[in-house]
């Protein structure tokens, strides 16, 4: 509650009004962000970060994240364009989502909408990339660094093409066209670095396919001309150029891409000299890991597959050498960089409820973060590097064991239980219990750290009666293009 300020705080309130004005432009200098790096775990609410936890340490806060210094939950609920054109916000009700066990399920975002609210500040219609509901085109957070004369990148552990990295690139109506989508990823942005899957030779196992599939990596003729190191493509093979690369670096002329595919030449762009701008695609189709076969189950009692007990593909890269890629490239850029790293494959596990491959992917996106923790330390520093991890939204309404409604009655008290995960210990499945085929508008988390994160603590929205304060994913977007400008 707002008092009357003591004497005290009069004076510290004044002094700081003084000092504000007398170095204001030092100041505002000094919270610039030289490089950003946004982590997003796909479908990653509290649990699965708890899941993690339990089976790499045995319990759960233990996270490198989980230690920096500016934590809140994050709404991600859905907008819809009505029969009159407006756009209608169906929010997050914090009272209604602790009281109703149902509530969540419902107004859920998806990774496209999500994704253009993290990299635009704007919610758009589900399924829309870069675009808001009525379709017109807005700017990424990657256009701003572009023209802040910043290298930019995006890494996944999934398709290049898919919803997430597309939504901090692209300006498609639809998360599914994903020729058009890579065309553009690939053709038309000055990014530096794409590193994702979408093999057209390679299935999910990494094995070598005669079911061939371009799409992911927009179409033929542009898959010819990556392997070519092409300047000029021919995107429809018909034998007339079409369209040349994009100039990456800003000095007027096109900028071809590095090509690589095996994970030996991942590991080769891992340490210096690194290539002026890469493109990556793991020899495997739709994920590095996560759709690899195996036993798979829609209940954590019927999945008799524990964390690793069914053998990586050893051909492709973890989505944490990837990162090590993009931080090799884009680290050479004086002015700095924009990277955004997703671990795509946690929602993949949580819409099959596999709980063992949840944790897999769960752990490949935790070490691509202690990476870049380190390479801030060494590197870089917290007074230039910002570091955002946080989801896009919660899939699978995931919870600890003998969770749900209690009572439709409320007058007889609490109507839902929400349980913990069970703990069984460090390297053991912890109880966990599913109870949505696909997302929810659970709050989520996120922790920041490094210049600008503070801007965080001007964007709470409410205070959730578990998860406390919170803010919305479109602030997400806020910080990062205040903390460039
Ligand atoms: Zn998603």
């Amino acid at each position: 509650m707002r008092g009357f300020l003591s004497p005290s705080q009069r004076y510290a309130g004044t002094l700081a009004i003084t000092l504000s004005v007398l170095i204001g432009s030092t100041f505002l200098k000094a919270e610039t962000a030289k490089n950003i790096v946004l982590f997003i775990s796909d479908g990653c609410g509290y649990n699965h970060i708890d899941a993690a936890s339990i089976y790499q340490y045995g319990g759960t806060g233990t996270q490198v994240y989980e230690r920096f210094p500016v934590q809140y939950g994050v709404s991600t609920y859905m907008v819809y364009v009505d029969s009159l054109g407006n756009t209608v916000e169906r929010g997050y009700d914090p009272v209604k989502a602790w009281d109703d066990f149902g509530y969540v399920t419902g107004y859920y975002t998806c990774s496209a909408a999500a994704a253009t609210a993290m990299s635009t500040g704007i919610k758009t219609s589900v399924g829309a990339l870069g675009v808001d509901p009525k379709r017109q085109p807005l700017r990424h957070i990657a256009e701003l660094a572009e023209d802040l004369e910043k290298a930019t990148g995006v890494v996944t552990s999934v398709q290049l093409s898919h919803a997430t990295p597309a939504g901090f690139l692209v300006h498609n109506v639809s998360r599914h066209n994903y020729i058009g989508i890579a065309r553009e990823m690939i053709l038309s942005s000055p990014c530096d670095v794409i590193l994702g899957c979408g093999h057209p030779f390679f299935d999910d196992d990494g094995r070598s396919t005669t079911d061939v599939e371009y799409k992911y990596v927009g179409g033929k003729g542009v898959w010819r001309g990556l392997r070519e190191g092409a300047v000029e493509f021919d995107v429809d093979c018909d034998g007339i150029v079409d369209t040349q690369v994009s100039d990456a670096d800003g000095d007027g002329v096109a900028d071809p891409w590095t090509f690589i595919q095996a994970r030996s030449e991942f590991e080769a762009f891992m340490v210096d000299p690194p290539p002026k701008r890469v493109i990556g695609v793991p020899q495997v189709r739709s994920t590095l890991q996560c759709n690899r076969s195996g036993p798979k189950g829609k209940s954590d009692v019927e999945t008799v597959e524990t964390p690793f007990s069914t053998p990586f593909h050893a051909t492709v890269p973890t989505l944490e050498e990837m990162t090590r890629v993009a931080l090799n490239v884009l680290d050479n850029d004086q002015d700095g960089f924009f990277l955004m790293v997703e671990g795509g494959a946690v929602d993949w596990a949580g819409h099959d409820w596999n709980s063992a491959r949840t944790i897999e992917e769960q752990i490949d996106f935790n070490r691509s973060v202690e990476t870049v923790v380190l390479w801030v330390e060494v590197n870089s520093s917290w007074d230039e590097t910002l570091v955002i991890v946080t989801g896009d939204h919660e899939t699978g309404y995931l919870t600890g064991p003998g969770s749900g409604p209690v009572n439709n009655n409320r007058r007889n008290g609490t109507s839902a239980v929400w349980n913990s995960l069970y703990n069984n210990g460090r390297g053991n499945l912890p109880g966990m219990e599913w109870h949505r085929e696909s997302h929810t508008n659970s709050l989520i988390p996120l922790y920041a750290k490094g210049v600008g994160s503070e801007r965080f603590h001007k964007c709470v929205k409410g205070n959730d009666p578990v998860r406390g304060p919170y803010v919305d994913n479109t602030d997400v977007a806020r910080v990062m293009w205040e903390s460039f400008k």
